[in-house]
């Protein structure tokens, strides 16, 4: 009988187990892949989830592999905006990363040993275990072939978008919304670029660097052309990186592509029911929004995070157990409502005239420009940027 079994292992997974183990519990982690393995998913890190890496000890880890610092972003919007700046630090952290996931993942999973967690590689979640209606354990295919059983006071779903954890106890969805976008990516070797955003009528360009001087360069189209677009993905990539950002589309003629083409139309937006009695929900499995504001990986750790601080020292009083339960489902809900809504704005690909307003006012003020990206990385909240000095900018 352990504590807590979590089912899966990376960004939301890997802290969660790690934290409780920190705790004192006895947590066994349940992953079905081996590691290390790539995921579909750029690998953008704003700043909050760097604080939090440094908070848990794993940021060195991070800093000695090759993935640079990011503390500049160049944000264009049409033909004639451009902010340059970078977000407000968070707890000292004004750098952003952006490891790739085989590298990320890992040093997550290895702090999460290191806590004194249990870890076992390729054992898939089939089922759950449930007495009285309260989940009571899992049962799994283990990594020979065989079937297994384990029994926990707590099962964590960290299962990702699909989370067949969520769908063993129902987990209500709460609030969905339509995809807005698709997404083609790759990555370039030898090209001179930070990290970059463009921003035109019905596409979004981004450019991010990586481990291995690698940068990534990746393509939003709205979903109602995923159809054609993933009929003929390169040609629409190359197109619309051509037109949306014919400068960098030159710099990438003087570099090479060093891996596939890879893409999603999966760009699911959706909050989900986060605990019931014996069961909890954290990261994709909770709550999935489009992949434009890059903050899956963050908000996975911040949820993580979350889970552990509401459940204490409770994990072994059923009653404050389940109370600690569903006051984490009702924090999750309030503290991620406003950031899914302004990512399905910035996923609709239309930047409203109000914003481009605003996007000029702040044009060439330097802490405004540098405010805004804190609002995008999460640093500061959007009603604290709409403050005296902008309001009175945009009479
Ligand atoms: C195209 C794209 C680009 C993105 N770019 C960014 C970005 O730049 N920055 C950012 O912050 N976020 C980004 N994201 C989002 C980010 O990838 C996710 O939010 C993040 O991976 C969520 O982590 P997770 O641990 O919740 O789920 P996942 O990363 O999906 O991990 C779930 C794990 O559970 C395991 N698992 C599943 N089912 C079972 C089972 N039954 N039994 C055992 N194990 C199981 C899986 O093998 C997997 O390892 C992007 C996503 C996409 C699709």
């Amino acid at each position: 009988m352990y504590d807590v079994i979590v089912v899966g292992a990376r960004c939301a997974g890997a802290p969660a187990a790690m934290l409780l183990a920190r705790a004192g519990y006895d947590v066994l982690l349940l992953e079905k892949a081996r590691f290390p393995r790539d995921i579909m998913s750029s690998h953008y890190i704003h700043q909050p989830g760097i604080a939090l890496l440094d908070r848990w000890g794993l940021l060195n880890r991070l800093r000695a592999t090759d993935a640079p610092p990011i503390d500049r972003v160049v944000y264009h919007v049409g033909d004639d905006i451009k902010l340059e700046g970078c977000s407000l630090p968070v707890d000292g952290h004004s750098s952003a990363y952006a490891p790739r996931r085989f590298v990320l993942d890992p040093i997550l999973v290895e702090g999460a040993v290191a806590a004194g967690v249990e870890l076992r590689e390729g054992c898939q979640v089939t089922d759950l275990l449930f007495e009285d209606d309260r989940v009571v354990g899992v049962r799994f295919r283990t990594s020979n072939g065989g079937e297994s059983v384990e029994r926990a006071r707590l099962v964590v779903g960290a299962d990702g978008m699909r989370s067949s954890v969520a769908r063993l106890v129902n987990a209500k969805v709460l609030v969905e919304d339509a995809p807005r976008t698709c997404t083609y990516y790759s990555y370039w070797d030898g090209l001179d670029a930070g990290f970059e955003l463009y921003d035109k009528p019905s596409r979004w360009v981004g450019v991010i660097p990586t481990n291995g001087g690698r940068t990534l360069v990746m393509a939003y189209f709205p979903q109602s052309e995923f159809d054609a677009v993933r009929r003929a993905a390169a040609p629409a990539f190359h197109q619309n990186v051509r037109t949306t950002a014919p400068e960098l589309y030159e710099r990438m003629s003087e570099a090479e592509q060093a891996e596939r083409l890879y893409g999603t139309g999966e760009q699911l937006n959706f909050l989900r029911q986060a605990s019931g009695r014996g069961w909890a929900l954290v990261g994709d499995a909770a709550h999935h929004k489009d992949s434009i504001a890059a903050r899956g990986i963050m908000d996975a750790f911040i949820q993580a995070h979350l889970l552990t601080d509401r459940i204490g020292e409770d994990l072994h009083d059923e009653s404050r157990l389940n109370k600690a339960l569903r006051r984490y489902a009702r924090d999750l809900d309030k503290r991620f409502m406003d950031f899914y809504q302004s990512t399905l704005s910035v996923a609709d690909l239309r930047v409203p005239e109000s914003k481009l307003r605003m996007f000029r006012a702040i044009s060439g003020d330097q802490e405004l420009v540098d405010r805004y990206f804190a609002t995008l990385s999460g640093a500061i909240d959007v009603k604290d940027f709409y403050n005296a000095q902008l309001l009175a900018k945009l009479e």
